[in-house]
């Protein structure tokens, strides 16, 4: 199983679109391998996937290292909208587990997409308490 959630393995699922062997097709996959890449705490990863308009360059090393002190425990999709093959924008909300200092925590957020020159990028994320 991905880290993700799905049944294909890793690098079949996250991973082919983590280390480039394709790209993502829609907003909800890649919200899917930004999930992955930070369970495997991969930095590069999240920056590349991160619109550079947003991007947050300087936190990178802090953001692989707080990915790699929790526990990522699973990631569900509560909705989409758009962000399919034929949109440029798309938002996906989503609950995102993780066990941090023995406490079972979550990431709830809709997070904004868009596409540019056929790839799919973060732009930013609207967070539920
Ligand atoms: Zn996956």
């Amino acid at each position: 199983m991905c880290f993700c959630g799905k049944e294909s393995e890793y690098n079949k699922c996250c991973g082919e679109i983590i280390s480039g062997l394709r790209v993502a097709n829609s907003a909800e996959e890649l919200m899917r391998s930004r999930y992955s890449a930070f369970a495997v705490a991969d930095g590069d990863y999240l920056m590349k996937s991160h619109h550079p308009k947003t991007r947050p360059e300087k936190d990178k090393k802090a953001i692989e290292q707080w990915a790699r002190s929790v526990k990522w425990i699973g990631l569900s999709i509560i909705s989409t909208n758009n962000g399919k093959k034929g949109d440029n924008s798309g938002t996906v909300e989503f609950k995102a587990l993780y066990m941090e200092g023995g406490k079972l925590e979550q990431i709830h957020e809709k997070s904004e997409f868009v596409k540019e020159h056929n790839l799919w990028y973060y732009v930013s994320g609207e967070h539920y308490i």
